[in-house]
């Protein structure tokens, strides 16, 4: 018996969980049972037994020989600093011709891969007129107008490379639930923990200081009176870099922290950038099964 190829399997605290990449699935199942399927050998007890009956039936798990199990590491996936690769802008910062010029001097916006400036109402062609001037950069990817229609509903309008209107998206902060676990096959999963992590985003506010996320308040990164390249070097940016959910408290213990796409930004102290998830209706250390988590969104 193994695990189905489009299966990893993740431990947390009390439990671990299969992460069904190819169905978006997540399982939960015993601490010691992952511990099982992640020998390459399995020796199952009579309660396990029951479980892997159950995972078979519902294609977690293959009946085939043990010798074609191969244990599965996802710490591959993420060994380095991801490169940047989304630039925000607050439409107040982006006009002003200060701005621009920082951008222009900045060469490491060759790797970015999504540009959004966000606006109020009334100003979407002021917010046009800047992608334009931006695209003359030549940055390849997308581009996205992100507006408040309504106080935390948020509508974006994305855009192709020559910038042709490709499709909105709307979205709004809420608390944990189903819709916050992502996952589709290995490359989004990979892109999914580079993504929860908000890692490899800046974001300019309308005084031209600058955060790691949109929604970042405290942990500030530099202004635009610095180089981009000095404040992509600095220490305060490595550390928002690598503050996976590895790293932050109570998340560390959950396993299900790599389909968790719970924003960093949501956390109790908001000094502390390790510090706990605010928000989170989840507790990995706790024996309760909390099945509310898994229930149907609204
Ligand atoms: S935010 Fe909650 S559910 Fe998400 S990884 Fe952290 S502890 Fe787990």
């Amino acid at each position: 018996m193994r695990l189905a190829s489009s299966v990893v399997v993740e431990h947390g605290y009390k439990r671990s969980a299969l992460y069904d990449l190819a169905n978006n699935r997540v399982q939960r199942i015993p601490l010691e049972l992952g511990a099982a399927l992640a020998q390459p050998h399995l020796y199952l007890t009579k309660p396990q037994e029951k479980w892997a009956f159950y995972l078979e039936e519902n294609g977690f798990l293959i009946n085939e020989q043990a010798s074609l199990w191969r244990p599965y590491r996802s710490d591959f996936l993420f060994p380095r600093i991801p490169k940047l690769h989304t630039l925000s802008v607050d439409l107040h910062a982006a006009l002003s011709g200060e701005f621009v010029g920082w951008l222009l001097r900045s060469t490491n916006l060759l790797s970015m891969t999504h540009i959004v400036v966000m606006t109020e109402d009334g100003r979407q062609i002021e917010a046009y007129e800047f992608l334009k001037n931006i695209n003359k950069l030549r940055i390849g990817g997308t581009y996205e107008i992100l507006e408040e229609r309504v106080p935390g509903a948020l509508v974006g309008t994305l855009f192709d490379g020559n910038l042709t209107p490709r499709l909105q998206r709307t979205g709004s902060p809420s608390q944990l639930n189903n819709r916050d676990f992502i996952c589709a096959d290995t490359q989004v999963y990979s892109l999914t923990r580079q993504y929860s992590e908000l890692v490899g985003n800046l974001h300019c506010d309308a005084e031209g200081c600058i955060f790691s996320h949109k929604d970042e308040k405290t942990y500030l990164l530099g202004t635009t009176s610095s180089q981009l390249s000095d404040i992509l070097s600095s220490e305060r940016y490595r550390r928002a870099s690598k503050n996976t959910k590895d790293l932050r408290d109570q998340c560390k213990y959950c396993e299900l922290r790599y389909v968790c796409i719970h924003p960093f930004t949501y956390r109790l102290d908001p000094h502390n950038i390790q510090s706990s998830p605010s928000l989170c209706v989840y507790d990995p250390c706790a024996e309760a099964p909390q099945n509310q988590l898994f229930a149907e969104a609204p």
